[in-house]
């Protein structure tokens, strides 16, 4: 085993270190839209951050309609074409910031969503850029060891 993702990303204090003792060097259970990149957790494992809106909670699909989320949640759910837009204007500020973007995209979320659509024209702009594998974010990693954090809000 080299990389970790969990289901859900739940995590405790012992995951990481438990982690590094088996072999793992990447993990990415953290969602956080500030940070422009992976970095390294005092363990030693490379932290693979998602840093854009993740599909599943944060796209209107399936059973998670406007009107099954109510207006009493403060939770920031999108149409899957202004989430796309979200996701497009994330991945633009962190490439433009030298940074590494990790998006979440769930097969079925998408999939139920509008039947790829929304994906299509994700993948449409996300090819723009160049692409890494988790071992070559971590590769990246070791010659830029202080990823930065983005100073504008979490949610451009
Ligand atoms: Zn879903």
């Amino acid at each position: 085993m080299r990389s970790w993702r969990n289901y859900a990303y739940p995590h405790d204090t012992e995951r990481p270190g438990l982690l590094v003792e088996h072999g793992a060097t990447a993990w990415s259970d953290e969602v956080d839209l500030a940070r422009t990149g992976p970095y390294r957790h005092p363990t030693g494992i490379a932290v693979l951050p998602m840093n854009t809106l993740p599909d599943h909670e944060h796209m209107f699909h399936g059973d998670l309609t406007p009107e099954e989320l109510g207006d009493d949640s403060g939770r920031k759910v999108y149409t899957p074409a202004e989430w796309c837009d979200r996701v497009c204007r994330q991945t633009a500020a962190i490439a433009e910031a030298g940074g590494t973007v990790t998006i979440l995209a769930h097969p079925l979320c998408i999939k139920i969503a509008d039947d790829w659509a929304t994906f299509e024209r994700l993948c449409g702009f996300v090819a723009r850029f160049p692409s890494v594998t988790a071992t070559q974010a971590v590769e990246r990693l070791e010659a830029t060891p202080d990823a930065a954090r983005v100073a504008s809000a979490p949610d451009r």
